[in-house]
């Protein structure tokens, strides 16, 4: 019987940011196990340098190594491409992941100014940053690269966060919708990955829940029953946008969220259904 195919990423160099923790952790696991060479970018150096070197100690995985990289620093994002790419010989995928919810959650009448810089610092100015010069290095390489971008259910919906938070990743969609377009010519496809709530420090550090709590919540709440979104859900979207198995497909906001910001179940239940 023929092995069942599963997404390769073979020969391939992949930089994922925010990879220390969360989905980002669990993408860099998973794209390491399908062969790529994974550099972590993040700020937490111990936690990073020790999932960089887990990874390289796990059976049949491909490369990896930590680097330290502020993504709200423009600076940090293009030495971490430029020397990726010296080390490795090329970048094909950037996973632009790193990202913040930052408290407290006003309301937007006494929304603090200073807070959404530093929220749209990390998650467009540094999501802008890592497309810029991930393009760059795919464009001048002369390789078809992806380049995913981590924006959340909250980018099509208000609701899901704080304004700040909303704003931020509405204009996420934005930036990789305008970059599909701009780079299609070179080959280059650029999407995001969009969860839904799912346990991570992020999350948890934000509803001050733990994992098993805040799991009980959405499965509550979940349109889609039987089925918690865990980490590894969404790492495996960020697989398929990331690999040649979506090679057509740019420009596209891929929600994981079973089904949540496609319907009201409020409506539902009104209706009866
Ligand atoms: P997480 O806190 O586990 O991981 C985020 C990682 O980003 C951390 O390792 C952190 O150190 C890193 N980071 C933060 N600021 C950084 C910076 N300036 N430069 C580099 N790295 C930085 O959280 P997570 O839930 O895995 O979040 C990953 C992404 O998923 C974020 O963009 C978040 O907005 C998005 N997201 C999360 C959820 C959720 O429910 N957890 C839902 C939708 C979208």
């Amino acid at each position: 019987m023929s092995k069942p195919k599963v997404l390769q990423l073979a020969g391939k160099v992949a930089i994922v940011t925010g990879g220390a923790s969360g989905i980002g952790e669990a993408a860099a696991r998973l794209f390491a196990s399908r062969g790529a060479t994974v550099v972590i970018a993040d700020v937490q150096d111990a936690l990073g340098e020790r999932v960089a070197a887990s990874i390289v100690s796990s059976a049949g995985a491909g490369r990896c190594s930590y680097a330290r990289c502020d993504v709200s620093n423009e600076a940090q994002v293009a030495a971490t491409v430029s020397s990726t790419v010296s080390a490795h010989g090329h970048l094909d995928i950037m996973l632009s992941n790193a990202g913040v919810l930052l408290h407290p959650a006003q309301p937007v009448t006494d929304m603090d100014l200073g807070l959404l810089d530093r929220v749209l610092a990390v998650n467009l100015r540094g999501a802008a940053a890592c497309l810029k010069h991930a393009a760059r290095a795919m464009v001048s390489g002369g390789r078809p690269g992806s380049i995913v971008c981590t924006a959340s259910v909250a980018s099509v919906q208000g609701g899901y966060g704080p304004a700040t938070y909303t704003a931020s990743k509405h204009a996420v969609l934005g930036l990789v919708r305008a970059a599909a377009g701009e780079l299609g010519r070179h080959g280059v496809r650029v999407n995001c990955v969009s969860p839904g709530g799912v346990a991570t420090p992020l999350s948890c550090g934000v509803t001050g829940m733990g994992p098993k709590e805040m799991e009980a919540m959405a499965e509550a709440h979940n349109v889609l029953k039987g089925k918690v979104l865990r980490v590894q859900d969404v790492a495996e979207a960020a697989l398929f946008l990331a690999s040649d198995e979506s090679g057509f497909v740019s420009g596209h906001n891929l929600v994981v969220d079973g089904a949540a910001t496609a319907v009201n179940p409020a409506v539902l239940r009104s209706v009866g259904l």
